[in-house]
């Protein structure tokens, strides 16, 4: 199994006392399955995202990617395991602005130390990018930049991609495309998908759907 999340307990500490969101999260995802997760606004969504991107910790339960606890690795192993194994693409594009188009591709593999020139060009190729790789963020239209941020996402060729309504921010029209390129690259790729949606259509294209609701699945 490519990730396992086994009972996990997630709570915040807010000025009105704790806040339980996830109480016994569990769920599976293999290589190569594509999964929606649907909840309402607050219910978890993006806190599960990043537990399992191991941007932050559990309070209890246990998160298995390729049979590691990543509970059990300490902060430098967690990075470690991010940067080569876990790709997440967030709603907003989060490019680096001082760098190219090529360079922002480039840049989680680099740091990765798994850059593959060659695998960027297709990548670029396949988003539509290639002209525009010498060019700033700032000079690409909104879907255009998330191409971007998915080629760098895809670029170390993870083995689990984490989408936190990676559309969110395009209109419909853009939204579609990008989302049918960022599709047919996870799918070429084998990677498993694990996508935050509001959108029952885009959901509809996922192999399976998650509901979260009062911090349990369904
Ligand atoms: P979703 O992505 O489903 O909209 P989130 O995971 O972002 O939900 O948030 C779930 C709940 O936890 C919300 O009520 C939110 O306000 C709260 N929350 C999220 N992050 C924090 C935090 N760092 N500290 C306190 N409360 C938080
Ligand atoms: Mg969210």
């Amino acid at each position: 199994m490519l990730l396992s999340v086994e009972d996990v307990h997630k709570t915040y500490d807010t000025a009105d006392g704790p806040f339980a969101v996830l109480r016994g999260v569990d769920l599976t995802l293999a290589a190569g399955e594509t999964l929606a997760l649907t909840g309402e606004s607050g219910s978890g969504k993006s806190t599960l995202l990043h537990l399992i991107g191991g941007l932050d910790t559990p309070d209890q339960g246990k998160i298995v990617l390729t049979g590691q606890d990543i509970a059990a690795l300490d902060d430098a192993g967690r990075a470690a395991l991010r940067r080569g194994m876990v790709g997440v693409v967030f709603q907003q594009f989060n490019l680096i602005p001082s760098l190219s188009v090529a360079d922002n591709i480039a840049f989680q593999a680099r740091l990765a130390g798994q850059h593959d020139p060659a695998w960027d060009a297709a990548l670029a190729d396949r988003m539509g990018l290639t002209v525009h790789l010498s060019k700033y963020p700032e000079q690409l239209s909104g879907g255009q930049q998330q191409r971007v941020a998915i080629a760098r996402t895809l670029a170390p060729r993870p083995r689990l991609v984490l989408a936190d309504e990676p559309t969110g921010n395009l209109d419909e029209g853009t939204a579609a495309t990008v989302m049918d390129l960022m599709l047919e690259l996870v799918a070429e790729t084998g990677a498993g998908l694990l996508m935050v949606t509001h959108s029952a259509a885009l959901a509809g294209r996922m192999s399976r759907r998650l509901h979260l609701r009062a911090g349990q699945v369904a």
